[in-house]
């Protein structure tokens, strides 16, 4: 083979193997989980948000592409749930100055932090609406989507994140990003319409539990498949931005996703159902702010953007958990 040819294809499988802590959902998945919220809405809140769609569409991945960027940002979307407690994890510490007394801060912010982030985040798009204020609104109400979204998926809540514990490197992607693009044209968004949340931080920790309730049976089945399947086709190769790369096959994929009999497909519902609960639930708590009278501006949300990369991390981090206390 062509050295630099050899070179290349031994770099594209590193990629694709790559432990992808702190990542989440795919683009894809993201972005349709934002989009579909929007349709769960209720007439007082569904014009705004159509309104600015693209936007909120567009911006569903941020904060997955901030984590390098921005220290604190990658435990914010997830827990290693593992780490402290087995399922149902009944004994640990839900709320968070209980869990920083019996843990401490830097242990949890080793572990992950993604159902007290999402309660920072549910606070902060109150007081948006509160406010009025539509880059907040848009902001928050769009990032708030992405960590509901990552707190679905069950290896975001282990310490094998990415089956590297269980010599099945690669299966963090396979599950939350190769088989949602591969097969969403079969999945049905229909989630009915948006519920009033009353207990927060108790709804955020039954959506991380049984997420993790799901998590050894994502494991299993793979690792079931892998002992029956031939290996010569359990990869394939695509042409993905002009390179070759290799990934799990149609075929080793469609058999995975058979086996788990629709699990990603409803997590992915479930991610939609939960946000739209989560942006009415906090507009509602905001006093139902009449929204008709907001106007998109396309350009001041793009300078807050280019700000928001210059904020201090850690002093980024612990502002938001500050108001726990
Ligand atoms: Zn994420």
């Amino acid at each position: 083979m062509h050295k630099q040819l050899k070179i290349v294809l031994i770099l594209c499988v590193i990629a694709t193997f790559l432990p992808l802590k702190g990542y989440s959902w795919g683009f894809w998945a993201h972005q349709r989980i934002n989009r579909h919220a929007v349709f769960s809405l209720p007439p007082e809140m569904i014009g705004f948000f159509k309104t600015n769609i693209e936007y909120i569409t567009e911006h569903a991945v941020d904060p997955d592409k901030r984590r390098y960027a921005i220290e604190g940002e990658a435990p914010r979307h997830y827990i290693d749930l593992d780490h402290f407690c087995a399922f149902p994890c009944d004994d640990f510490p839900k709320k968070w100055e209980d869990a920083v007394a019996t843990y401490s801060e830097d242990t949890l912010q080793a572990f992950g932090i993604v159902p007290w982030h999402i309660q920072v985040m549910m606070k902060r798009l109150t007081r948006a609406f509160k406010e009025k204020n539509l880059q907040a609104i848009l902001k928050n109400a769009t990032e708030l989507g992405h960590y509901i979204g990552d707190s679905h998926v069950p290896l975001h809540t282990t310490e094998n994140y990415n089956g590297q514990l269980t010599d099945q490197k690669g299966i963090h992607g396979f599950w939350e990003s190769r088989l949602p693009e591969l097969f969403h044209e079969n999945y049905d968004f229909f989630v009915g319409k948006a519920e009033y949340i009353k207990n927060p931080l108790d709804f955020a920790w039954a959506n991380v539990l049984n997420a993790h309730k799901q998590m050894p049976l994502v494991l299993s089945l793979e690792k079931d498949l892998n002992g029956t399947f031939p290996p010569d086709q359990k990869y394939s190769y695509e042409t993905r931005n002009e390179s070759n790369i290799r990934t799990y096959s149609k075929e080793y994929s469609e058999a995975y996703s058979n086996s788990m009999k629709g699990m990603v497909e409803a997590q992915i519902k479930l991610s939609v159902k939960h946000l739209a609960d989560t942006w009415l639930t906090c507009w509602m708590n905001a006093g139902s702010p009449d929204l008709s009278d907001i106007k998109f501006n396309k350009v001041n949300i793009k300078e807050e953007q280019i700000k928001e990369g210059k904020v201090k991390s850690r002093a980024h981090a612990k502002d938001g958990l500050d108001i726990f206390k």
